[in-house]
């Protein structure tokens, strides 16, 4: 059988199965599932399949396998990293999990939340908050990007210094299996040693090993005070002096600690609508810090203020905003979570997602600012992000009135070149967006070849036919 007639005959059992309202065929409005949102990545499908239960999952997998065609999982489309957006040959069905988006129960008392993939972080987030709870993920694609995706690409985003990344917020998975198996792990334990932890296999696989359908999540206390801080430090390593600090004094009421060049604030101010610089003088860096503690007895006010005006003192602080509303918080945050968008207006913006120790965060910088700069003449890099995790997006935006095209062409040189510092630090080339298929290749490079293998034997195992998501992270072909 050629591969056109084995697409055209699983086309036609996924349409039996699912009908055809369901499957949306190329004729059909495809192109919010075939464009990812940097539009770096641009594919064709002959089919997106919109399944809404865990059975009608099971079922198009095992068509998919027995008729040996690749299957892209995709919950919200905006991973970074390309792994949820059909490849150009137009061979690949999309499953989206869109449809699976019931809230299974809310156990406020058990302090945990059963859902399904689809539903939004943000409805989880706020689900959460209607049972007077936390749910801590937080990231700025929360009203798209949906809780599969999030545990499939185990992200982090701004709340990990205090909570973990996606995958500590994990207690149970309900996953359907390559062979179309339904496993039910939906358990709510806080402690169960018996034996490998089967359900950290699939955090973080971006969709190679599994599909993922519903999840058990940790729930924590709700705050009742927060504070947030915007401060102005005169270079990264009195970002970290005053990260130390807060760390010490703050201990886990430190919620947040994220760092920006003034350039990403100039961005932010120039693009966004409703902004304003919180600080009235110029100056190199910024950090956003958030206190926040469930303690009705704590002042993080008190506390927040004894840490700024000990570090002003010790001069290694240059200015500080402190919030004085929730409205105010939320304008700081705004020009933290808009530095990703605004940098679209700025022409080409080549992308680092990288970690080094946090205590080597300054020397990184030092060092890899000037290196670009040398390389690219007028380059405009825009370091920023989740300083207290190590992680930066260490993005670079291309010299004013240099051709995109031309710029954009630098990518894989401009990657090399900070990856090897990156590299010289024991830091990673992916710290949270993962690998998909921007990144594997320099996977394969930079991996250690006995991980590098064992995975390969995991994606064989539960994958022999390689129909899920194919290409992604590991190269299988
Ligand atoms: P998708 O993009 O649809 O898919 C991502 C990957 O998971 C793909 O490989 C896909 O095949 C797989 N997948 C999706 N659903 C499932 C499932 N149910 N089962 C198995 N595999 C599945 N990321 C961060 O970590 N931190 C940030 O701070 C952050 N900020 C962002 C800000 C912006 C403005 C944008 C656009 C993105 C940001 N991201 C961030 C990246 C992105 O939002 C995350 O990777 C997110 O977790 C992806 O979720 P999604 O539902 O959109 O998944």
């Amino acid at each position: 059988m050629t591969s056109a007639s084995r697409t055209q005959a699983a086309l036609e059992e996924f349409i039996a199965l699912l009908g055809r309202d369901t499957v949306l065929l190329p004729d059909d409005d495809q192109h919010a599932y075939l464009v990812e949102w940097r539009n770096l990545y641009r594919g064709r499908t002959p089919a997106v399949l919109r399944p809404d239960s865990t059975e009608a999952v099971a079922r198009i997998i095992q068509i998919a396998n027995n008729h040996k065609v690749p299957l892209v999982p995709q919950g919200g489309n905006t991973g970074l990293v390309g792994g949820q957006v059909p490849s150009e040959d137009g061979q690949e069905f999309v499953l989206s999990l869109s449809r699976l988006n019931r809230i299974r129960e809310v156990d406020a008392s058990g302090n945990s939340m059963t859902v399904e993939a689809g539903v939004t972080l943000e409805a989880v987030q706020q689900a959460a908050e209607n049972a007077d709870r936390l749910f801590p993920l937080s990231l700025a694609s929360q009203g798209t990007c949906q809780i599969g995706g999030n545990l499939s690409t185990n992200a982090g985003g701004t709340g990990v210094l205090a909570y973990g990344s996606a995958r500590d917020l994990v207690l149970g998975l309900e996953v359907v299996l390559p062979t179309g198996e339904i496993w039910n792990g939906l358990r709510k334990l806080r402690k169960d040693n018996t034996g490998y932890d089967l359900k950290q296999l699939f955090l973080g696989a971006e969709g190679t090993l599994g599909i993922i359908t519903a999840a058990v999540l940790k729930l924590f206390p709700a705050p009742l005070k927060e504070e947030a801080a915007f401060v102005a430090v005169h270079s990264p390593e009195d970002a970290l002096a005053l990260f130390n600090t807060a760390r010490a004094q703050a201990g886990t009421m430190l919620t947040a600690f994220e760092l920006m060049p003034r350039i990403g604030v100039d961005f932010a101010l120039r693009h966004l609508s409703d902004t304003r610089d919180p600080i009235e003088r110029r100056y190199p860096w910024y950090v956003l810090m958030n206190l926040s503690t469930s303690q009705p007895d704590a002042s993080p006010r008190r506390l927040i203020e004894s840490i700024l005006s000990g570090r002003l003192e010790a001069g290694q602080i240059a200015d500080a905003a402190l919030a004085e509303s929730l409205q105010h918080s939320q304008e700081f945050w705004a020009l933290r979570h808009g530095l990703s968008e605004v940098q679209k207006h700025e022409g080409g913006s080549i992308k680092h997602d990288i970690s080094v120790p946090v205590a080597s965060i300054p020397a990184f910088l030092n060092e890899a600012l000037p290196a670009v700069e040398a390389f690219l003449p007028g380059a405009r890099p825009v370091p920023f992000g989740h300083m207290g995790d190590g992680n930066l997006h260490f993005n670079v935006s291309q010299p004013v009135g240099m051709d995109k095209a031309a710029f954009l062409a630098l990518w894989d040189d401009m990657n090399r070149l900070v990856h090897d510092i990156v590299l010289s630090y024991d830091g990673s080339i992916s710290a949270e967006h993962g690998i998909g298929r921007l990144k594997r290749d320099l996977l394969a490079e930079v991996k250690d070849p006995l991980e590098l293998a064992m995975m390969h034997r995991l994606k064989d195992s539960f994958d022999p036919n390689h129909i899920l998501n194919p290409g992604r992270v590991l190269k299988t072909d």
